[in-house]
């Protein structure tokens, strides 16, 4: 079993406590439990969960340290039970690793056939109220505690810190949506939303050998990035959209969902990676669904393996794409509430490396 190495110093951490807004305080950091693995987080990105959690409280409850984008290197290790990557190999202190955002239960008939991804009742980082039991939930703080049964992964040498961060959540998504499309090999692949989620699904849909790949985002600085991740086109919303194959709606707007839906051509399949509006009169064409083999697909939770699979993406793209130029210089936890509120803007991730006082 690897040396169990806590640090003397308590954890920063960043917490979000409702009425009052985000605040910085400090929390023991416990040795870890079998199973358990201690982190000390070099760069935690804010994803967008973050931020509408935030912004539309919806946290159920409080206080909770937020964030579960990140990476960082592994501190110490709980005795008594080995803890594996999702590739199967002992972590032991020194490692560099991302994590994935949900961690199963462990208990339900999901968990023991192997598909957390579809656990009853998975527990999210950055969304858990703050306990005695697991205090160090969320990854913007200096140190992450990681439950028995959450997914990691090793980080290979080659890719810097700032381009693993998001690997966790909009990578995972990402590689879990171009899954659930099929094949995308020979297929016209548009994409919903030029975020980060958005631009790894074009990036990956392209190294998957899609025929085109088109992203549709209302906003022409999010259009020229799409084009520099690997789309042939990049069109605003109102555009006409041409026939297609494959939609990944990663903008989460129903209403651009709903229509470009219509440009499917037979067979075709849409996979929705991120609802948050609904259009109440919207229409399915279920006589259309069924006569031209359409397939409406909801994504659900990334499982483990898409951790695997974005980290592999990562170490064998990561370098022919300008990854480091969306996610911003990174800060200090102290700039981690002006981050939440501007996260979303011009660059894809705002970065945070909790070490930096400021
Ligand atoms: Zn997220
Ligand atoms: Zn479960």
């Amino acid at each position: 079993m690897p040396t169990l190495t806590t640090p003397t110093v308590p954890a920063r951490v960043a917490l979000w406590e409702g009425a009052p807004g985000i605040g910085l305080t400090s929390v023991a950091c416990p040795a870890p439990a079998p199973g358990q693995v201690l982190v000390r987080v070099s760069v935690a990105t804010v994803c967008g969960c973050v931020r509408d959690a935030v912004r539309e409280r919806r946290l159920g409850s409080w206080p909770t340290v937020l964030g579960h984008e990140g990476v960082g290197v592994v501190e110490a290790v709980g005795r008594g039970a080995e803890a594996l990557t999702v590739d199967g190999v002992s972590l032991a202190p020194g490692m560099r690793v991302v994590w994935g955002r949900d961690v199963g239960c462990g208990a339900c008939a999901a968990c023991t056939a192997g598909l957390a991804g579809a656990c009853a009742t998975p527990r999210e980082l950055g969304r858990q109220p703050m306990t005695d039991a697991w205090a160090l939930s969320g990854s913007l703080a200096t140190h992450l505690m990681l439950p028995a049964g959450a997914a990691l992964a090793l980080v290979p040498s080659g890719v810097p810190d700032a381009v693993a961060a998001p690997a966790g959540c909009a990578l995972a998504v990402a590689a879990a949506a171009v899954e659930r499309a099929g094949s995308v090999a020979g297929r016209r692949v548009v994409v919903l939303g030029a975020g980060m989620i958005g631009l790894a699904a074009l990036a990956m849909a392209v190294e998957a050998g899609a025929a085109s790949a088109t992203a549709v985002d209302p906003r022409g600085k999010r259009r020229r990035r799409a084009l520099a991740f690997g789309a042939d086109a990049a069109l605003d919303v109102d555009a006409r959209v041409p026939a297609c194959d494959v939609v990944i709606d990663a903008a989460g707007g129903a209403d651009t969902f709903v229509r470009v839906t219509d440009s499917l051509a037979g067979g075709g399949v849409a996979v929705v990676a991120g609802a948050r509006s609904q259009v109440p009169d919207a229409v399915v064409d279920v006589e259309r669904l069924s006569r031209e083999g359409l397939a409406l697909l909801g994504l659900g939770r990334p499982a483990p393996r898409h951790l695997a699979d974005a980290v592999a993406f990562l170490a064998a793209t990561h370098a022919m794409r300008p990854w480091a130029q969306i996610v911003s210089e990174p800060r200090g936890l102290d700039a981690v509430v002006e981050a939440v509120a501007h996260s979303g803007g011009s660059i894809a991730r705002v970065a945070i490396a909790p070490a930096l006082r400021r």
